[in-house]
């Protein structure tokens, strides 16, 4: 069974990886950062865990206004470094965790939390910038993550209440992940910090302090805060500090502090918390009664014949294939594809088994692979396949036979009218 050892929780500000990188431990200015993470390093690296889920925000880096997620978690199973502006830092990528993460997702589902599910994207600093800090990572890094994105950037925000109910559900699912892994629960952002407008420089150390107590005695009066209280005492960035909540509501009610720093060297007070959960046993009746909840609404699915529900597992194996099918949506990958498919094969990194039901339109294929059938009905409409042309193919029959199955015979496909 997996089991939380304890959480983290820390600032994430840039501050923090550019002293990594510019190797800054000795220069008095930057020290006491290094000097704030040494005991979270040592404790990681005694405690050994298999993987840590990072709670962190973009900074409309890979997330933008397009699509604006108040919770997405990452199932990628890798996870590249973004380049926020100057290129990206020259760091190990790191892997992701894509079995738990899975897990959670159905475990939260169940618990009426309908989270995004996301792939495919670079993490910016409100991660990489303390990993960089709790780990010797010049040759890789020591464990895979589960990020959990959080939207604190654009109000309505999740509440601080919905951020401690999230990590106390969190706990649940982790706890009942059938393998033995021990987890460490990272919550980043903040403290005090406003870095826009006139009010640009805030900070209020006194409050930190006090957020620093309470996040550990009494999150409770934490979570009845609203986003206005948190922008008055911390700044309107600092009210990132709701994401420590979810980190928090993932330990035993009471915890063992092991570790607390605090610097404020210019814009954002940094700080480092480590706490220890109480050990606490599994009671085998509960786990069983949450397992048959959360798989309650997926029950008897896989009785169906002829049935292929796309999963976040179906999602993880076969997003190469779906995105390559998904970016019939833009005119240049058409064009190349048309031009020279095996060459377009080979750009995006298409197995073999890939490129064989592709080249040959095997459509019952490409969903038993676990292809979603709008990838499918994009490359029917670059190709020149009507809908019901593949609907007849999936369904192992002749065309005509098909038609005769419908109440009238029309074909029909989502290409629009672009001139070849
Ligand atoms: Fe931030």
């Amino acid at each position: 069974m997996a089991r939380i050892i304890g959480g983290i929780a820390t600032s994430h500000t840039p501050t923090i990886g550019f002293a990594h990188d510019r190797r800054l431990q000795d220069d008095p200015a930057w020290a006491p950062i290094f000097q704030g993470y040494a005991p979270v390093k040592a404790w990681l690296a005694e405690k050994k865990p298999d993987v840590l889920f990072v709670v962190y925000n973009d900074h409309v880096t890979s997330f933008f206004f397009d699509q604006c997620p108040a919770f997405a978690l990452g199932i990628d199973t890798h996870y590249g470094v973004a380049d926020e502006g100057g290129g990206p830092r020259k760091i190990h990528s790191i892997d992701g965790h894509s079995k738990l993460a899975c897990h959670i997702g159905y475990c939260l589902a169940a618990e009426e939390f309908d989270l995004s599910f996301f792939q495919g994207k670079n993490l910016d600093h409100g991660c990489f910038s303390p990993l960089s800090m709790l780990a010797e990572h010049e040759d890789g890094w020591p464990w895979p993550i589960v990020p959990l994105q959080v939207g604190v950037l654009q109000f309505p925000l999740p509440t601080a209440r919905r951020c401690l109910k999230l990590g106390q559900a969190l706990r649940r699912a982790i706890e009942s992940y059938p393998e033995d892994l021990k987890v460490v629960v990272v919550g980043t952002g903040g403290l005090s910090h406003q870095v826009h407008g006139e009010r640009s420089g805030f900070n209020n150390v006194s409050w930190d302090e006090q957020f620093l107590d309470l996040i550990e005695s009494d999150p409770e009066q934490l979570a009845e805060m609203t986003h206005a209280d948190y922008a008055r005492l911390g700044g309107v960035e600092g009210a990132e500090i709701i994401m420590w909540l979810v980190m928090r509501g993932a330990l035993t009610a009471k915890v063992k502090r092991v570790h607390r720093a605090y610097y404020l060297p210019s814009m954002t007070g940094i700080a480092s918390l480590v706490l220890e959960n109480e050990t606490s046993k599994a009671d085998a009746d509960l786990l069983s009664s949450y397992r048959a909840r959360v798989g309650h609404q997926l029950d008897g699915i896989d009785q169906i014949e002829g049935a292929h529900p796309f999963t976040l597992e179906a999602s993880v194996k076969t997003y190469r294939l779906n995105k390559f099918l998904h970016d019939m949506v833009i005119p240049e990958h058409r064009t190349a594809f048309r031009a020279d498919p095996e060459a377009l094969f080979e750009k995006c990194g298409l197995s073999t088994e890939e490129r064989r039901m592709v080249r040959e339109f095997d459509w019952i294929g490409m969903v038993r692979y676990g292809a979603i059938f709008f990838g499918l009905e994009k490359l029917g409409a670059v190709t020149g396949y009507s809908n019901p042309e593949m609907y007849a193919s999936m369904a192992g029959m002749d065309f005509e036979d098909f038609q005769r199955t419908r109440n009238v015979s029309i074909k029909y496909s989502v290409a629009g009218v672009e001139k070849k």
